[in-house]
């Protein structure tokens, strides 16, 4: 325990909204949704508050119906977690320990190796692609099967991935479960797959009948814009699920969060309209970031790794000063490059505002390098 590190939320945002309260703080550091939940997730959570004094439901029935619903599976295939994190931390819990491998990508999302950590397991991390690859830093689903070994009983990946942005093809993460020994389990976290529309992305959800170790995360706190609440959920095998259920913690999910998510999940409307939002968004603050010379990695989320080079610390900082705040990577062996979530149209202008302030005040600028 004394060799781990907590995990790493980057700053003090209530600090932060304090000492910019005036113009408000462009908060591009934690890949939350910034045009808000559904009006109808809203109003759900508001009227579950007529029943706060009792305990939430702890089979969370109504919300499990609705997501199989969607999904086309049992309900006996889910677990809901509060937050996804907390299934992946008890997917190591439940398959993991001493002696037992767990695999991960370089890059690969942090928790992954704290949950392997925490019970005691060996964490092997396998390559990632590199950075000239058409998915730059992007998992290498050969790397990470030749990575798992006899004593490896989990797998963690992320399809889109997190800090990276960058996704594999439905066609060869099939391919790749297939070679993956039947009693190591592979987790897929999906937390950005409603965003996801590229021609070859395609979610890990329909393999989960050809696949008894396969386990699929999903969570309400991106595209869904719910992450204050708190939940998220994992589809398995029911054995798999069952196992998952031993160690739930009785009451996880709160009574405010399951009306919200079952509301938001019904609110398919509002789903795709703010799904078109972040992707217009996103095309356009990545073609102005390119257009000043920064390097930024394809992206099928709701966030860009932009490569800042040696100017990275300093552009955060300088950024930061101005009320705009960035995700520092060095955490994830990535000093030259910050995360940057994408704001509503006005967060993103004040971000590239803020760019376009510190070139003309400065020698920093990439034009300026490239000659
Ligand atoms: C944000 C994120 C999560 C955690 O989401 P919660 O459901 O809010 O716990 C899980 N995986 C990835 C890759 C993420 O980026």
């Amino acid at each position: 325990m004394r060799g781990l590190r907590a995990y790493d939320p980057g700053h003090d945002l209530v600090a932060l909204r304090q000492r910019f309260a005036p113009d408000g703080l462009v908060e591009l550091g934690s890949n939350e949704n910034p045009c808000g939940p559904s009006p109808r997730a809203l109003a759900a959570a508001g009227d579950a508050l007529a029943g706060l004094h009792r305990y939430p439901d702890p089979l969370g029935g109504d919300l499990k119906r609705a997501l199989s619903a969607k999904h086309g599976v049992d309900t006996s295939q889910l677990v809901l977690g509060n937050g996804s994190h907390e299934l992946l931390m008890q997917l190591a819990q439940v398959f993991a320990g001493p002696g037992v491998d767990v695999v991960m990508s370089r890059f690969g999302f942090a928790v992954y190796a704290i949950a392997a950590q925490a019970v005691g397991a060996t964490l092997r991390v396998a390559p990632a692609l590199p950075t000239d690859a058409r998915m730059p830093r992007g998992h290498d689903l050969d790397a990470i099967a030749a990575a798992i070994t006899p004593a490896t009983r989990l797998v963690y990946l992320a399809n889109p991935n997190n800090p990276t942005g960058t996704w594999f093809a439905h066609d060869a993460f099939a391919a790749f479960i297939a070679r993956v020994p039947g009693d190591t389990i592979v987790v897929v976290d999906e937390a950005y797959a409603e965003i996801a529309d590229a021609p070859d992305f395609g979610s890990a959800l329909p393999l989960l009948g050809a696949h008894r170790n396969l386990v699929v995360t999903r969570t309400f706190s991106k595209a869904y814009a719910l992450a204050g609440l708190r939940v998220g959920y994992a589809v398995a095998h029911p054995d798999v699920a069952g196992l998952l259920e031993r160690v739930r913690e009785s009451f996880n999910v709160n009574t405010v969060a399951l009306a919200a998510a079952e509301a938001a999940l019904a609110d398919e409307d509002w789903l795709r309209d703010t799904l078109v939002a972040n992707t217009a968004q996103r095309t356009a603050l990545a073609a102005a970031l390119r257009e000043r010379g920064w390097s930024v990695t394809p992206s099928q989320t709701n966030f860009l790794l932009v490569e800042f080079g040696e100017h990275t610390a300093w552009i955060e900082q300088a950024l930061l000063d101005r009320g705009v705040v960035l995700r520092p990577m060095a955490g994830y062996g990535l000093p030259e490059c910050s995360r940057i979530s994408i704001g509503t149209a006005e967060e993103n202008r004040r971000l590239l505002a803020g760019l376009d302030d510190l070139a003309s005040e400065s020698e920093f600028s990439a034009m300026d390098e490239d000659g």
